[in-house]
């Protein structure tokens, strides 16, 4: 895709917008394109202006021989930035123009960030009440109204169980990037093989020693640890002897009952069993997820999950059993061979078990290519029967007493939806709403984890600053990581730096 821009707007900013009308485009050409090729492209030109107290912007664009125009002006008012009004515009202006060029309105508007419920959090810190703040996200961001109370519950929700961030907290992530077999879809790093899974013994001894690290890390920093999350892969890989082995590993480090949560993912339900989860609750894990995806063996199959609707519900059954907490079960709307009529029975059946937490997340493609190839069978631009499968699951859990208590968007999900956690009052979890509303410092041990050093002094909607540090992303290279500068050192000089020690 073509796009010249006469504006100072971010160029991103247009791709990623451009990106919802047009999955899968590239942007910069590769090489001269022939005279076809150019014709199928499609072009966009932006121009914007000052006005007034605003800015006014301009927009066309070509595909296939249409041509279509728009004009969008936005005023720098109720505290706004000069930045966010151009943006304002300028999505104002693409989202008409290509809007009208392919007939379709998209849910989120011109809202194409990770965190939409961020600028309805930030509105509703600058004193905006709750209502008008549904009506700038509908009027100025061009966010369709259903989405916009969602954006501004959830906002509301958090602020309530965040309170007032305290520098002095953190939360430990613990990663375990092994799973039994790969599914189709998934774009994370984990290793499925025998001979990589023959890596687990070795890897735990590495995990536990850099678990050892972030706990005393934490000590010297004088960071309270609030919740553990012990994430995948499939955290029940581990035999129950190793599940032992870390969680007494952790108990030996920390005082856990004095957590406000301590998850362990499990994940896949074939990997789950009574002893394991009994396991985990002897050493005060209050949060676990058991996760399906679809409760229709087809899709499942299709997917490659590997593991059937009948050991989803003895898998959940044992975490019953058990008496853990809370059981957060996962399913995605919009997977390859679902569609509307299996996922609302999916739905359905799940609400009947009554879990204390459900997550939702819209079907994500590893590559915005492969949107389009799913578009030539059941997919168009606005996602098939995914949208409808997300409302149905919003209306439904709501009708249930659930409330949505966090919420992110990725890249190149089906129609562009969001991910969703409901929860039964008092369950939400804590870690999802510290680690994607970067609240607090995360500190990460494991293959691919992602220690995060915040500073959120200040300010509840931004942090001042934030400082990521990676592990090595495959278990191999983990095991070999260079260790002559510890995160410690650097973490210590962070806080050091912002007066936070
Ligand atoms: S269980 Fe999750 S992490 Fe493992 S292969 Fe499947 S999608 Fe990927």
């Amino acid at each position: 895709m073509k796009i010249t821009l006469d504006s100072p707007v971010n160029k991103y900013y247009v791709q990623t917008l451009s990106m919802i009308f047009f999955p899968g485009e590239h942007f910069g050409k590769k090489g001269k394109p022939t005279d076809a090729a150019e014709e199928e492209e499609p072009s966009l030109y932006v121009r914007s202006e000052p006005i007034g107290n605003g800015v006014k912007a301009f927009a066309h664009v070509e595909w296939k021989g249409k041509i279509r125009q728009a004009e969008y002006a936005a005023e720098q008012s109720e505290g706004r930035s000069e930045e966010r009004t151009l943006k304002l515009a300028v999505g104002g202006a693409v989202l008409a123009a290509m809007g009208e060029l392919i007939g379709y309105r998209p849910a989120w508007g011109m809202m194409i960030g990770v965190r939409p419920s961020k600028v309805a959090s930030e509105m509703l810190d600058a004193g905006i009440s709750k209502t008008r703040t549904k009506k700038i996200l509908t009027t100025d961001y061009l966010v369709i109204p259903k989405k916009a109370a969602l954006a501004t519950d959830i906002a509301v929700t958090e602020k309530r169980i965040v309170g007032e961030p305290s520098p002095k907290d953190c939360s430990i992530y613990i990663s375990i990037p092994f799973c039994p077999s790969r599914c189709t879809y998934c774009s994370f790093v984990s290793y499925t093989s025998k001979r990589l899974l023959d890596l687990i013994p070795q890897y735990l001894v590495r995990l536990k020693e850099d678990i050892r690290e972030n706990f005393v890390l934490a000590d010297r920093l004088g960071l309270r640890v609030r919740t553990v999350y012990i994430g995948g892969g499939t955290p029940t890989i581990l035999d129950a002897e190793q599940i032992r082995d870390i969680l007494s590993h952790i108990a030996s480090l920390t005082d856990v009952s004095a957590l406000d949560e301590y998850t362990m993912e499990a994940g896949r339900p074939d990997t789950i069993t009574e002893e394991k989860l009994r396991i985990a609750k002897e050493y005060g894990v209050t949060r676990v997820s058991v996760n399906p995806q679809s409760l229709c063996d087809e899709v499942l199959c299709g997917i490659g999950r590997n593991h059937s609707v009948e050991e989803f519900f003895r898998a959940f059954e044992d975490a019953r059993r058990v008496k853990i907490h809370t059981v957060n079960v996962d399913l995605i709307a919009g997977l390859p061979g679902d569609n509307f009529r299996r996922f609302s029975s999916t739905m359905d059946d799940i609400l009947q078990l009554n879990p204390e937490n459900i997550t939702v997340h819209t079907f994500c493609v590893k590559k915005s290519a492969e949107i389009l190839r799913l578009n030539a069978d059941v997919y168009s631009v606005r996602g098939g029967d995914a949208g409808k499968c997300v409302d149905y699951s919003q209306i439904k859990a709501h009708q249930a007493g659930y409330i949505p208590y966090y919420m992110y968007r990725q890249k190149n999900t089906v129609g562009n939806y969001e991910n969703v956690g409901f929860s039964l009052p008092g369950h939400e979890g804590l870690y999802n709403i510290y680690m994607m509303e970067e609240i607090h410092t995360i500190l990460a041990s494991g293959a691919g984890a992602v220690t995060k050093l915040v500073d959120r002094t200040g300010s509840y909607t931004e942090a001042r600053n934030i400082e990521r540090l990676f592990h090595q992303k495959y278990p191999y290279e983990y095991l070999a990581e260079d260790r002559s500068q510890s995160f410690a050192e650097i973490a210590e000089r962070f806080y050091r730096e912002h007066g936070l020690l």
